[in-house]
């Protein structure tokens, strides 16, 4: 196969190349890039959804770490005015470089699915810039990213996203659009910032820090896993039934946890 010859897929990389034509056609459909816009694609690999990208006339910057593809985007893709070649790691660019309009920025990669969830926390730091972002994930963390509170899938990840984004689980892709097909089924997610927050916490690093603390053991009600950070009675003044387990809470009770600790630690 023309792939093998030219380049060998890398697991260390999570290199799972698309070469489903009506696949990559739906997510180009999804993303409906048009010109004049900023994109930035994560993970380019041999430029499955790149070409596309590029047709729209969009001005594209791709962020790739596999030295090896570098040649071969560039060699396909390097006439192009509208295309800029960034070798290095995702987790480590700086998107700010690229646009200084609010929400402006439009992300998309077919990501590896080793680096998906710190990638995502990555860009959340940057959502004040971003407009939206469309990924291929594992479809299992697409679910968590959809969760609604009450179920399994409902977490640290779920409720993170969702306090920065409006989540849409968009389609399911099988293995067999992959070369070579991954073990686990996919999904395409659009994530999109919100404009104004619909739960502002006081300080969104107490957000981050209760969640991470009711998640670290989820069977426990949230008097037992919130211990060290707020008491029965802060709970309570939060409007929180103590003895729920954390995956019971929706995000706004969890911001009010947030907001109280917040208001304990600047009376404290
Ligand atoms: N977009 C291509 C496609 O759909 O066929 C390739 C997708 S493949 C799942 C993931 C790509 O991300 C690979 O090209 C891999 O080399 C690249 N990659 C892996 N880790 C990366 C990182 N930390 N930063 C940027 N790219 C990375």
């Amino acid at each position: 196969m023309t792939e093998h010859y030219q380049h060998r897929a890398r697991k260390r990389f999570g290199q799972n190349f698309l070469h489903d034509a009506g696949v990559i056609h739906r997510i180009l459909r999804a993303i409906h890039a048009r010109e004049g816009e900023r994109l930035v694609e994560i993970g380019p690999g041999q430029g499955a959804l790149t070409e596309g990208l590029l047709g729209s006339g969009a001005q594209l910057d791709v962020v790739e770490l596999d030295l090896d593809l570098i040649p071969i985007l560039q060699g396909k893709f390097g006439q192009q005015a509208n295309f800029r070649l960034n070798q290095g790691d995702a987790l480590k660019f700086d998107f700010r470089q690229l646009s200084d309009a609010p929400h402006s920025l439009r992300v998309v990669g077919n990501l590896p699915y080793n680096i998906s969830t710190p990638l995502i926390f990555h860009l959340l730091e940057h959502t004040g810039l971003i407009r939206d972002m469309h990924f291929m994930l594992q479809k299992e963390v697409v679910e968590r990213l959809a969760a609604e509170p009450g179920g399994g899938d409902w977490g640290r990840l779920s409720i993170m996203v969702q306090y920065h984004c409006r989540v849409e689980h968009l389609f399911n892709v099988g293995p067999g659009a992959f070369n070579p097909p991954p073990k686990v089924d996919s999904a395409i997610v659009r994530l999109v910032p919100h404009e104004v927050l619909p739960h502002p916490a006081r300080d969104h690093r107490l957000l981050e820090k209760v969640v991470r603390e009711a998640f670290n053991q989820r069977r426990k009600t949230l008097r037992n896993t919130l211990k060290g950070l707020l008491d029965s009675g802060a709970i309570a003044a939060a409007g929180v039934d103590g003895s729920l387990r954390p995956e019971q809470l929706d995000l706004a009770a969890f911001v009010r946890l947030a907001d109280r600790l917040a208001e304990q630690t600047s009376a404290g």
